[in-house]
């Protein structure tokens, strides 16, 4: 299977009937902005339709695309960290154009602090974490995470597959992605292994991995 033929197949088949969007992505990947995929898109998308979120985490902003696809596919109310000082003023003015800035609010700082303060504060939990942001930091955040989770929160994270290279060797990696490179492969060891989730690594767009929080007698 030729993995980007399949990718570019997909991303033909989607309507892109939403000018806003388009507008926002054509802006964003001319500014060299890494938001998500098509076909991550579309993922999060549906399930955001599945899961009908009243709250939801998202870490890592960049210019705000992917909230305001989450926000527009129904999810009521989104916070987004970021800590890029330059990108910040931007998502607040994407999100604002699309009348959206009563739903998603920007969380400004370093997402390891953030996650911190937000459980502190005693804020309630979320229905559904999108996590994309620094990849390597992934794992060191996974307990704050699952602790602002109840029972039935998914977790969705990106870039789990890193541009297909996760499973190669790390003497096939260059030097300075192997601190990332080994810092992901044990994120996914995690997720597959701590008795609290059940999670399915989908190799669609640049790896999605899904998890869903058990309830304790089903763990
Ligand atoms: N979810 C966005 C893309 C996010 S790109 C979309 O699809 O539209 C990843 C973002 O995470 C970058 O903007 C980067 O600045 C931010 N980021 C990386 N490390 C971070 C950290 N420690 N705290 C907060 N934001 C971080
Ligand atoms: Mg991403």
């Amino acid at each position: 299977m030729n993995k980007e033929r399949i990718s570019a197949y997909l991303a033909s088949l989607e309507p892109m009937d939403d000018p806003k969007l388009n507008r926002l992505r054509a802006c964003a990947e001319a500014d060299g902005v890494p938001i998500v995929r098509i076909e991550t898109e579309a993922f999060l998308r549906t399930m955001v339709k599945v899961l009908r979120p009243q709250r939801v985490l998202e870490i890592g902003t960049a210019v705000g695309y992917s909230s305001i696809v989450m926000a527009r596919a129904g999810a009521a109310w989104i916070d987004t960290i970021e800590n890029y000082e330059k990108r910040i003023p931007i998502a607040r003015g994407n999100i604002k154009d699309c009348g959206l800035d009563g739903r998603i609010r920007l969380l400004e700082g370093d997402a390891g602090d953030i996650l911190k303060e937000l459980k502190q504060s005693g804020t309630e939990t979320y229905d559904l974490v999108f996590l994309d942001a620094a990849k390597g930091q992934y794992l060191n955040w996974l307990p704050d995470i699952v602790r602002l989770m109840h029972p039935g929160s998914v977790l969705i994270t990106d870039n789990v597959l890193q541009d297909e290279t996760v499973m190669e060797s790390r003497f096939l990696i260059p030097r300075r992605e192997r601190t990332t490179h080994a810092r992901m492969r044990d994120y996914l060891y995690e997720l597959k292994h701590d008795a609290r989730l059940e999670t399915s690594v989908i190799p669609a767009g640049d790896g999605i991995s899904l998890s869903v929080l058990l309830d304790p007698e089903d763990q």
